[in-house]
């Protein structure tokens, strides 16, 4: 059984001596258990918070354990009412290629999904998460503007294209200019800005004449700079990710923004919520995929993924999404089957 272990806390980038690849025997399944075989492992941004020696919203991994991550696994043998050998699963079996599960969180996804990697994105967390705060935290009314960035990720994709749905003008900021061409001429935004480019703020500016309504931040740092003073009075913005702070070491340079945010906040009347989706919105679960499913049925809303081969390329594709490399969400095919 290969896993990739987390084996020194990162100070800034993961590199070489953060994670390493171990190989244990395969573990045994007892009385009320499963033995799982993991098929796709997500790669998600929060991952790199769990590397810190600090509590956040979840416990850090310890050093030594396996790394943590939602997965999507078929089952070998089970002693699980509800589960039997060839069913695949949604669980949480993290960064390794067998897992031992009491069925306690795991979906039985049946014996033939149709696309079993995708309740890791459009039909899963990242996709429930864009759904939820958007909606329950943005409300987008018919109109007005929304700005999200990582525009081509899993998140901000599905952003964009709801808001699109809801009758709104949907802008994106994304990392190269082939990322942009996708999500206007693919995923239908109505502009896409290069966050690289020389004169982004300027261009932003341009993109959204009306002003922002909705800003849906994933990013923080030198985007936020350029959306706040676009931000109309009432505007929302449902704070959901700050990966351009995830490998940072010290505060930005330049002068001390925090008064101009909370002046803006404060006379522009500005609603900024932070969320953690499946504390705050599980409730919003079925309801959410049904209609996700319609959307995807009716073409509305796409889904791209960039698969990685082999558990071992894990830690290296992770630096990639932290960096902007990967384009729509990451997934690794552990290659065990
Ligand atoms: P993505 O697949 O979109 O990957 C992250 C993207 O962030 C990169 O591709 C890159 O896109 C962009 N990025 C990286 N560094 C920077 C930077 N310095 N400045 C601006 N953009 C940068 O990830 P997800 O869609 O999975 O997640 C998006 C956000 O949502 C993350 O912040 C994540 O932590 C958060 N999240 C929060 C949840 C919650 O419950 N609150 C749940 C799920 C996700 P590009 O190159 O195009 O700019």
């Amino acid at each position: 059984n290969r896993q990739i272990v987390l084996k020194n806390r990162p100070v800034g980038k993961p590199d070489d001596t953060t994670l390493a690849l171990e190989t244990t025997d395969l573990p045994v399944a007892g009385k009320g258990e499963m033995l799982l075989r993991v098929e796709y492992l997500s790669l998600d941004p929060y991952m790199r918070g769990r590397m810190n020696d600090a509590k956040s919203y979840a416990d850090p991994v310890a050093v030594g354990d396996p790394m943590v991550g939602g997965t999507v696994a078929q089952v070998v043998t089970s002693d699980v009412e509800g589960f039997a050998p060839g069913d695949w699963v949604l669980s949480f079996s993290g960064w390794q290629d067998y897992a031992i599960s009491d069925g306690v969180g795991v979906t039985n996804m049946g014996a033939d999904p149709a696309q079993p990697s995708w309740a890791l994105g459009i039909m899963g967390m990242p996709g429930f998460t864009a759904y939820c705060g958007l909606l329950y935290i943005g409300e987008p009314k018919a109109g007005e503007t929304v700005v999200t960035a990582a525009a081509t990720g899993p998140v901000g994709a599905t952003v964009g294209q709801i808001a699109k749905i809801k009758g709104c003008r949907a802008v994106g900021i994304a990392g190269g200019p082939e990322k942009c061409a996708y999500a206007v001429n693919e995923l239908g935004f109505d502009a896409c800005i290069d966050r690289n480019a020389a004169d982004f703020a300027q261009q932003l500016k341009a993109a959204c004449p009306d002003g922002i309504d909705v800003y849906f931040e994933n990013v923080g740092g030198a985007v936020f700079d350029a959306v706040l003073p676009l931000l109309n009075p009432n505007a929302r913005v449902p704070l959901c990710g700050l990966i351009s702070q995830y490998n940072a070491t010290s505060l930005p340079d330049g002068p001390d923004r925090m008064g101009a945010l909370m002046g803006a906040l404060l006379v522009k009347k500005i609603k900024m919520q932070g969320f953690i989706i499946f504390d705050d919105f599980p409730h919003h679960y079925p309801e959410f995929s049904k209609e996700m499913i319609g959307w995807i049925k009716s073409g509305q809303i796409k889904y791209r993924e960039q698969l990685v081969e082999g558990l071992e390329k894990a830690p290296a594709a992770f630096n990639d999404l932290l960096e902007g490399r990967n384009f729509g969400k990451m997934v690794v095919k552990t290659g065990t089957a």
